[in-house]
């Protein structure tokens, strides 16, 4: 349903937690976020408001980057397994996604087949399994080739242990919009989580992918390809 991102040199827990407190108008059953911290990615998730969310969340929650995620299911019941992040087995890879995967049950069944242990419901955990599964030097390979896998629709933000600098964004038919900073970069899926913190925004195409890190962002097609976009200033009024 809704999702933020932030990379920059602020803690990052309160900046989530802020954004999806501003998309909770959009409808949602349930809240997490991620933050890459210096030895492991830690991930906060629950069923029920992003204010409990907050409420409960753990003192030493410290990182400059990290994604969040309001959920409205589409598979598996509002629970807290379900929840958004979803990370892979060895917790190095969080995602958040937005959207359907139609070949879910088809992933599903072969990652369990091949050993993996599945811990929610949802159709969105495969693309964490599959993204730390793939091969490739950088985040954005594996993510690649994982979307090569995937049938469906998205929007997804990925952090990974391995690259704490950055977090990898892809577009297929639902919203991802980078908000530019001043050292620092916001990602959301609709405007009103960031427009608090900068008016200069880049919309994704379907079939764009984004590397966003402190100092800027980078944009690209499927096949590797760089595009080139120009920001917009959104008009907002509070
Ligand atoms: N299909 C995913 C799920 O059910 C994402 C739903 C959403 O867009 O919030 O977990």
């Amino acid at each position: 349903c809704g999702i933020v991102g932030y990379v920059g040199t602020k803690p990052a827990a309160p900046i989530l937690v802020d954004g999806l407190a501003r998309l909770e108008y959009r409808g949602y059953d349930s809240a997490g976020i991620a933050i890459v911290g210096s030895s492991e990615i830690k991930v906060h998730k629950d069923a029920g408001r992003v204010r409990e969310l907050e409420a409960s969340l753990p003192k030493r929650f410290g990182g400059k980057i990290g994604i969040g995620h309001t959920r409205w299911a589409t598979h598996g019941g509002p629970t807290k397994d379900n929840a958004h992040p979803h990370a892979s087995e060895d917790e190095t890879i969080a995602v958040v996604h937005n959207g359907i995967i139609d070949n879910a049950a088809f992933l599903r069944a072969s990652l369990e087949e091949a050993g993996v242990k599945l811990r929610s419901e949802t159709d969105t955990e495969v693309l964490a399994h599959l993204i730390c599964q793939a091969e490739g030097d950088t985040l954005e390979a594996k993510v690649l080739q994982a979307l090569t896998r995937i049938d469906g629709t998205y929007g997804i933000a990925v952090i990974d242990l391995a690259h704490p600098d950055r977090i990898v964004v892809a577009r297929n038919g639902s919203p991802i919009i980078l908000g530019i900073g001043d050292g620092e970069m916001h990602i959301a899926s609709d405007a009103s989580a960031l427009v608090r913190y900068t008016r200069q925004v880049v919309h994704l195409d379907d079939g764009e992918l984004a590397t966003v890190r402190a100092d800027g962002y980078r944009t690209f097609t499927s096949d590797s390809r760089a595009t080139t976009k120009s920001a917009e200033t959104v008009e907002w009024s509070d």
